[in-house]
């Protein structure tokens, strides 16, 4: 067996600058993380040759008894970490998931209350250009326009009047805690089912920073590779009485052979998360947020609900007169990472946007702390209130270079 650069040096070539990319830039996509060694390590393990349709001890491929071990090893990590009764770690992506609980609980046609995508819910939870929302009837909520954050007797009385079968709940740029006791009350109300993506807030979940879904959820979704830093990947928890209907939904359902060594690598993850140290992760990924949130503050920005309870803020740039795409792209050539993303009551079109939403958890697994996040947020003014002034773009590339520099990354 060769190696890639006897192979495929342009693919190689490719790797490289993503790695050199990834080490001199700032990332602060809120969704984004660094894996460590071991979980890449077993991602890009022979367990990808592997075919294993079905689940451990049920398969319908033989050859499968070590494949077994890690899908077990997967499974026991993944309740301890959360505390659930049962899972399902096959899910190729959050996504997948997502998709996956819809057909397995609902029908076609069924009415589902999720949050509206332009107030930071997810392309899953009933976009018109989503296969959820051309499948099911979906209806949303939203966030207040003064507060910017959601309203519970508002959702209740939506769905009090609607009588979805399903309520979802999670998010994709909601800066703030999610009460998910309030959301279990306006679902029992109706006799519909909770269901939670916590893809975004895994991590800080986990590691007991953020309300649990799990006394209160039917259904739980999440992704891997977020604040939890796994692979990328779906994961599914459920109550042990949905279990069969969330495997079948997946397999055969939507999915065909699971990628056992995506399952592999989410049980070195999982294994990780189980250790002190994450939880200490996870604690600076707030505190990280935080300071950014106050510094940023400070220079003017302004940021929807006012801050952060969480890993990620969204910031409100019209009082900067810029748009989101025009400040994705000045911070790009700086050497900063954000993503563009609609505020709620955004008057730009999504292409546009006049907000960009930042995270904090991958810096924080470089290691940045608090101080490093007050340069960030020195960043962003010299780059945004200094639009095209060349002295303050020098300045800051130097800290950007700066920062890099002090935190080592792979
Ligand atoms: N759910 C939420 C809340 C998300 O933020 C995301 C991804 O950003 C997903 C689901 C979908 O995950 P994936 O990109 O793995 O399909």
């Amino acid at each position: 067996l060769r190696s890639l650069a006897d192979t495929d040096p342009e693919i190689l070539r490719a790797i490289e600058l993503e790695t050199e990319r990834q080490r001199n830039k700032i990332e602060l996509i809120a969704s984004e993380n660094f894996v460590s060694r071991a979980v890449m390590e077993a991602q890009g393990s022979v367990m990808t040759n592997k075919y294993a349709e079905g689940y451990p001890a049920h398969r319908y491929y033989g050859g499968c008894e070590y494949v077994d071990v890690a899908e077990n090893i997967a499974r026991e990590r993944a309740l301890k970490l959360f505390g659930a009764e049962y899972v399902n770690v096959q899910p190729h992506s959050g996504s997948q998931a997502n998709m996956a609980v819809y057909f397995a609980l609902l029908k076609p046609g069924d009415t589902i209350l999720g949050m509206d995508l332009a107030h930071g819910g997810h392309l899953t939870h009933g976009s018109k250009v989503n296969i959820s929302g051309k499948y099911f009837n979906f209806i949303s909520y939203g966030v207040e326009k003064d507060t910017g954050r959601i309203d519970y007797e508002k959702v209740q009385a939506i769905a009090s009047e609607y009588k979805p079968k399903m309520i979802v709940a999670g998010a994709s740029a909601y800066p703030r805690e999610i009460d998910f006791e309030k959301l279990k009350k306006a679902a029992d109300e109706i006799g519909a089912y909770l269901m939670v993506d916590m893809a975004h807030i895994a991590g800080l979940i986990a590691a007991g920073l953020h309300m649990s879904p799990v006394p209160y959820a039917d259904v739980i979704t999440t992704t891997t590779h977020k604040t939890l830093r796994g692979p990328r990947g779906g994961m599914i928890f459920c109550k042990e009485c949905y279990g069969p209907d969330i495997d079948k939904a997946i397999f055969p359902g939507i999915q065909g052979g699971p990628l056992m060594h995506v399952i592999a690598a989410k049980a070195v993850a999982f294994g990780e998360a189980l250790k002190p140290d994450f939880k200490e992760y996870q604690k600076q990924i707030i505190k990280n947020a935080a300071a950014l949130a106050e510094a940023l503050t400070g220079y003017g920005f302004s940021l929807v609900s006012g801050g952060t309870d969480t890993h990620l803020m969204l910031v409100d740039l019209q009082n900067k007169g810029i748009t989101g795409m025009q400040a994705e792209n000045m911070l790009d050539e700086v050497g900063v990472t954000v993503n563009k993303n609609a505020v709620p009551f955004d008057p730009q079109p999504p292409k546009i946007t006049s907000g960009i939403r930042i995270g904090t958890p991958a810096v924080t697994t470089r290691g940045f702390d608090e101080e490093a996040m007050r340069q960030v947020a020195e960043v962003f003014h010299c780059v945004l209130d200094y639009f095209g002034d060349k002295h303050y773009q020098e300045k800051a590339r130097a800290l950007v270079r700066q920062i890099c520099g002090r935190y080592p990354l792979y």
